[in-house]
């Protein structure tokens, strides 16, 4: 059942309860008020009859002496009137009762026993009855019986109780066709939201909206929230879907880079297969290739897992560390690195400790990464500087070089994965260091960023925020 039909059906149903009582109560209040007012009518009406009675003095009780005045004068067209001695007899009547008497009954005559007042049927129609005893010296010597039918009254009721069903159904109609509509009307814009969500997600259209203009009632909160909810769709469908591009470009560069080492050592098998015992000079190289793509590819492989590992949401173990010591403690290894290029490392003067939440480990592996880069682009004798400073509580790694550079177009991809600016140059590299140097530093909660001109150079530059005192003490004490 739809929510129309039930509001409609709520709404027609607390209008028919309500038509129903006042019919009611209005029926059962038009009936008491007339019959209050003809109790009273007969009443007076017996009272005259009384008051025309006339009694002789000391006469004997007996109802027949009394002297009855004409009833057909104090009735009327629907007015009976008659009037019985003390044993109930019948004494004089009105002609409009022609051979027919009112009921006399038993218990009327009794004085005290209920309501002076009867309904009783006479021959097929109610008549309203009144009894009054006439006293003489305080003793009944007879009774006046004044009677109306009820037969107006009940014809006035049964047209007011036609009439009444008649308005009560055709308000309960028109409640009922007005609810339909104004039920409608209500959930005109529940409809139009419905709509649009079913369009929104038939075509999987997140950027869409759904159009609402009015009020921030209900349901302006409701499209309001539905909205909302569509942006965080939007954002996560965008993020998905970037995602699997991303996933689908990482499998694609991947087989393709595995493929490229692989072919090379398959050639090199065959090579030396040919040529096993005739040219040891061949074969040396054969060998020597196939150990190079070797390393490379476990190096790949490697470097893989680790991206994996990230990707999979793996985070890297951080406890407070000094700078200064973890680049003191890696710039022997860097040293040997760029052995025929002019390597410095240095550090700011003013600062003794450079405490960074870190993984020593990690931080050496992305030094190595960037020095091995410097040491790759840039011919022997070039430059590459290591430099530590202090900004706004920010530690500042520096490796700077004087070699190759990177042309402008390639700078914003550089720390893609397998992204490579020239790959025919550095056979040896898998493209994967700077994305790992990039992973490792975001897990520190910091930033790297490149500068870089062709043939003049790059400077890599790595931003890490600085423990504070307190907190390098707190981290201490838990430690
Ligand atoms: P690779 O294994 O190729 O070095 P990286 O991810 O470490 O992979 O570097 C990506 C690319 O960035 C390199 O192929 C190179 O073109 C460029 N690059 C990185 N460091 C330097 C540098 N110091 N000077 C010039 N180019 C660099």
């Amino acid at each position: 059942m739809t929510i129309r039909l039930k509001l409609t059906l709520w709404y027609s149903s607390i209008v028919a309860l309500t038509v129903l009582i006042f019919s009611m109560v209005l029926y059962t209040t038009v009936w008491r008020n007339s019959l209050r007012d003809i109790d009273t009518a007969l009443r007076r009406r017996a009272e005259s009859v009384a008051s025309s009675i006339f009694l002789p003095p000391g006469m004997a009780l007996r109802a027949k002496s009394i002297v009855i005045p004409d009833v057909d004068v104090f009735s009327g067209a629907d007015v009976y009137v008659q009037v019985l001695d003390s044993s109930g007899d019948l004494v004089a009547k009105s002609a409009n009762l022609g051979s027919q008497s009112l009921p006399i009954t038993p218990d009327i005559l009794t004085v005290g026993n209920g309501s002076p007042f009867r309904t009783e049927a006479v021959s097929g129609s109610y008549v309203r009855i009144y009894t009054v005893p006439i006293l003489y010296r305080n003793s009944i010597v007879g009774f006046i019986q004044v009677g109306r039918s009820l037969q107006p009254l009940m014809t006035q009721l049964n047209r007011l109780k036609i009439s009444l069903v008649l308005v009560s159904l055709a308000t309960v109609l028109f409640a009922g066709a007005v609810g339909w509509l104004m039920a409608k009307t209500a959930l005109k814009p529940i409809d139009k939201l419905t709509r649009s969500a079913r369009e929104i997600g038939e075509k999987r259209d997140f950027g869409k909206r759904v159009a609402y203009r009015g009020p921030a009632d209900e349901i302006g909160k409701l499209a309001a929230t539905f909205n909302m909810m569509l942006d965080g769709l939007e954002q996560a469908y965008n993020h998905l879907e970037m995602a699997l591009a991303g996933q689908k470009r990482f499998v694609a560069d991947a087989s393709h880079e595995l493929r490229t080492p692989l072919t090379v050592i398959k050639g090199n098998v065959q090579l030396l297969r040919k040529s096993i015992g005739l040219d040891p000079e061949g074969t040396e190289e054969a060998i020597q290739d196939i150990e190079f793509e070797v390393d490379r590819l476990s190096r790949m492989a490697s470097e893989l897992l680790d991206l994996a590992r990230a990707d999979a949401g793996q985070h890297i173990v951080l406890a407070p560390v000094d700078l200064v010591e973890v680049i003191t403690s890696v710039a022997k290894r860097l040293a040997v690195l760029a052995s025929d290029r002019d390597f410095n490392v240095t550090f700011d003067p003013a600062i003794s400790c450079v405490p960074v939440m870190g993984s020593a480990e990690h931080l050496e592996r992305v030094l190595t990464i960037l020095v091995d880069n410097a040491v790759k682009y840039t011919e022997p004798g070039g430059k590459i500087n290591v430099s530590l400073s202090v900004s706004d509580h920010y530690a500042i790694i520096k490796v700077k070089d004087n070699g190759s550079g990177i042309a402008k177009e390639d700078l914003p991809r550089i720390f893609e994965r397998f992204y490579r600016a020239d790959k025919t140059r550095y056979r040896s590299g898998t493209g994967l260091g700077l994305a790992i140097a990039k992973w490792i530093v975001s897990e520190h909660g910091g930033q790297i960023d490149v500068t870089s001109e062709l043939k003049k150079g790059s400077e890599f530059t790595i931003r890490i925020p600085m423990l504070s005192q307190g907190e390098t003490e707190k981290s201490i004490r838990k430690s």
